[in-house]
């Protein structure tokens, strides 16, 4: 796909068998009696969409996710021909993609399903949609009191738009401690569905579950799955240590080579700063890396890399464009020797960990400098 001579050495490769793998092992461990739809928004975590949606459709994914139209339509260019969830709404003007590319989207408030509804008559059609309950979120969805409402506002409007799917999303589900707040979840949209239906809607997918959700509380599994992290194996990041879970592996690694080595003497400073002092003479390699490329400035002096099988640490500041390591203690390194800064050991996860975040932030933030070559 990429020829690797022909850019910098600085790229995430993306084991699409992995990928494949972790699909099959959630679907053997919460059930194949369910649907699934495959989450790929934010440019599949930064794995790259279209190659991670062609091949989880041909793994089986039912249905695609993505938060907006402008991602379902690079799907569909790509050549992804299950139905696409756009969680994130759609934006005045953009009805047309909705039918266009055959999207679905989601709705949350009576303002957007009228402006749908008013574009679907324009245009001789019925619409399906998705409805979002916000059962605890407090973010996206309509709050319960008003449900009622909407499942009436929505019954007149059956000429013009289609209940096709009820879903939620958790706020807590990975948390243990917080599993009666999910159970309460889960009840509130129980209530909600039956709301919709007495107001006479037939959803077709019931969909709360994320990740998390499917594989800690069997009772949010409805008919359809929404799995995203768990896909490129980042889902253990966020589950408590020692969950009971399908067993997944990372996807992508990252790596680079060595652009040039130096020998630098005892009390030398080096990069933006004068963060890091050397303490004896020291082999600082310089790898094409940098936080304009996604790879966190928060690594600087703490992070590490691989090379040659040697776990060694970043030191001074990660810049723009480089980051140094220190690779004194591996034997017989040269230049364009590989650098690895995920995988070999180290995970989005670890990163994340000293970094403050979790590793979907990590793989998200990849910038497009950074090809992603298929394997
Ligand atoms: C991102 C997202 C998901 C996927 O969540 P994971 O924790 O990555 O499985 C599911 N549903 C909605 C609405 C989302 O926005």
């Amino acid at each position: 796909m990429h020829r690797l001579d022909a850019h910098r050495p600085t790229a995430a490769y993306i084991d699409l068998d992995a990928l494949a793998d972790n699909f099959s092992r959630c679907r053997e461990f919460i059930g194949s009696e369910f649907k699934y739809m495959a989450v790929v928004k934010a440019n599949a975590y930064g794995h790259g969409s279209v190659p991670c949606s062609l091949k989880l459709e041909s793994a089986g994914a039912d249905w695609f996710g993505v938060a907006m139209p402008e991602e379902g339509v690079e799907l569909r260019r790509g050549g992804v021909a299950k139905p696409i969830l756009c969680f994130g709404l759609f934006w005045p003007r953009q009805e047309e993609l909705i039918l266009d590319y055959q999207l679905t989207p989601v709705v949350f408030n009576i303002e957007t399903a009228v402006r749908l509804s008013d574009f679907a008559a324009q245009r001789g059609v019925v619409i399906g949609v998705h409805v979002k309950i916000d059962t605890g979120m407090g973010r996206v969805g309509i709050r319960m009191p008003d449900v009622g409402n909407f499942a009436l506002k929505f019954a007149s409007m059956r000429k013009t738009l289609r209940v096709d799917g009820l879903m939620t999303h958790f706020a807590a589900a990975e948390n243990p401690e917080e599993n009666e707040y999910t159970a309460m979840q889960i009840a509130a949209f129980d209530e909600a569905l039956e709301t919709f239906r007495a107001a006479g809607h037939d959803p077709e997918f019931i969909d709360l579950a994320n990740s998390p959700g499917a594989v800690r509380h069997p009772a949010s599994r409805g008919n359809l799955i929404r799995l995203g992290g768990a896909l490129y194996g980042l889902l253990d990041d966020i589950l408590p240590s020692g969950t009971i879970g399908p067993g997944l592996r990372p996807v992508l690694s990252l790596r680079s080579r060595i652009a040039d080595i130096k020998s630098i003497a005892a009390g030398e400073t080096l990069g933006y700063g004068r963060t890091f002092v050397t303490t004896s003479l020291s082999n600082i390699a310089l790898v094409p890396i940098g936080y304009a490329d996604g790879f966190p400035r928060a690594l600087s002096n703490c992070g590490h890399a691989v090379v040659n099988g040697v776990l060694v640490p970043i030191v001074g500041r990660v810049s723009m464009d480089w980051t140094l390591i220190d690779v004194t203690s591996v034997g017989g390194v040269a230049i364009e020797d590989e650098v690895t800064l995920i995988g070999n050991g180290i995970n989005a996860a670890d990163i994340a960990g000293l970094t403050g975040t979790i590793g979907y932030e990590i793989t998200c933030a990849l910038s497009s400098r950074v090809p992603r070559i298929y394997e």
